[in-house]
């Protein structure tokens, strides 16, 4: 087990023209035993932070701390880290044992050491009874975790995995996630993950830490990551589907949009001032039909729209909303401020075309600084506020 700690880490290559910078002065502390999710676009960065770490790639600048030691510019079999990618790569011709063991017989490991390490690590992969058997007659999950067994029995103090999961198919994927976390629980070793699936990253870390464009943007719990995003970027990445943006402007007593205003109790947001450009951010299912409006206690004003696109999940509809006169269907483009898109429960009468009012949560709306992207608060109702009139009920699920 180990603590995992980057230092102003920068890794730039050199494409001919001025350079890539891949990683950007990134600082992690990772904690020992601490599963943390790198999480972030395609192209972010999330692979080469893994690989500083790993010891496949050395940072331009900066330094790399594994438990107390500064690893920086130590070869990767001397970090005491294993790794596990996306593409299993298992020698076809060995079976499962043999798969497992080989770098313990690689670096001569006693017979009986290498007989209790697989036996354990086949255990808690749950691939007992089945060492005998070759990589083409198992299916593409138990493959996965002959590869995690594998790392296991080299007993590493870190284990590094990138994008594990990405080459199984969905229901394997979400299977596969329970039993890492369940892994993780039985070593109870320092984890780091990468994916670019945020839904991964949200149920099985401890800490998401979210990059873009080589930078970090926020390390916290996956709920506050959710509830309290950093800036304009975490709130948009983390959640699905994504929040509604809209933009506004700051007046006496709330904020002003194209179509419509949203009152704030001043003493949650002292830091803003009249005239400012905000971003106000809303979940989907943050956004009511006004009759609805009894389940929450800081409803907006309504909100005239009409809907255009309806999506029935299953579990939830989907429902895209135009306001104002937005001539286009949008459903499945970016939001603009003419579009909300709102969760509504499945057996909700409502229709396509038809003319609705909505209220939004204030409690939990987001306002960022519109040209900086950064949050500014999450919450337009003062936290002491509403007492005698406040009805709230637990209703979230
Ligand atoms: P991610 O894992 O988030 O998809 P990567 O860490 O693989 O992102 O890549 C980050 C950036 O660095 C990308 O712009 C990528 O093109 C660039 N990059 C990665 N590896 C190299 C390399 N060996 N040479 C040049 N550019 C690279």
């Amino acid at each position: 087990m180990a603590r995992v700690k980057l230092e102003h880490v920068t890794k730039r290559y050199d494409d001919g023209e001025g350079g890539v910078v891949a990683v950007d002065d990134m600082n992690l502390d990772i904690e020992d035993g601490e599963f943390v999710c790198l999480v972030g676009p395609s192209g972010c960065g999330k692979s080469t932070t893994m690989e500083t770490i790993a010891g496949l790639t050395q940072p331009t600048e900066g330094t790399v701390y594994i438990g107390d030691r500064d690893v920086t510019r130590l070869p990767p079999k001397d970090r005491g880290v294993a790794m596990v990618f996306q593409n299993i790569a298992l020698f076809p011709h060995m079976d499962v044992y043999d798969n497992i063991s080989f770098g313990l017989r690689l670096r001569d490991f006693p017979q009986d050491e290498i007989d209790r390490r697989v036996e354990h690590a086949a255990d808690i992969v749950q691939l007992e009874g089945m060492l005998d058997r070759m990589p083409d007659e198992m299916s593409g999950g138990q493959r996965q975790r002959v590869a995690i067994a594998r790392a296991i029995v080299r007993e590493p103090d870190v284990f590094l995995m990138d994008e594990p999961l990405a080459n199984l198919d969905a229901k394997l994927r979400v299977h596969m996630r329970t039993e890492l976390q369940r892994l993780h629980k039985e070593l109870d070793t320092t984890i780091i993950y990468v994916t670019h699936d945020q839904a991964e990253a949200m149920t099985m870390s401890d800490r998401i830490a979210v990059i873009d464009s080589g930078e970090l943007q926020q390390i916290a719990p996956p709920l506050v990551c959710y509830n309290q995003p950093a800036n304009l970027f975490v709130a948009g990445f983390i959640g699905s589907p994504s929040m509604n943006f809209v933009e506004g402007t700051v007046d006496e007593n709330g904020v002003e949009t194209e179509h419509f205003h949203v009152e704030f109790d001043p003493a949650t947001i002292d830091e803003l001032g009249v005239g400012d450009q905000v971003t106000m951010g809303v979940r989907p299912e943050n956004v009511h039909p006004s009759i609805e409006t009894d389940e929450i206690s800081h409803p907006s004003a309504p909100i005239s729209a009409e809907t255009d696109v309806l999506e029935p999940m299953g579990d939830e509809i989907f429902a895209y909303l135009l306001m104002g006169e937005g001539e286009t269907s949008m459903a499945q483009e970016t939001a603009s401020s003419d579009q909300l898109l709102m969760s509504i429960d499945p057996d909700s009468p409502i229709e396509e075309g038809q003319e609705i009012d909505v209220v939004l949560d204030r409690e939990k709306i987001h306002l960022f600084h519109a040209a900086t992207g950064d949050a500014l608060t999450h919450n337009l109702v003062a936290p002491a506020s509403g007492g005698a009139t406040d009805t709230r009920a637990e209703t979230d699920d």
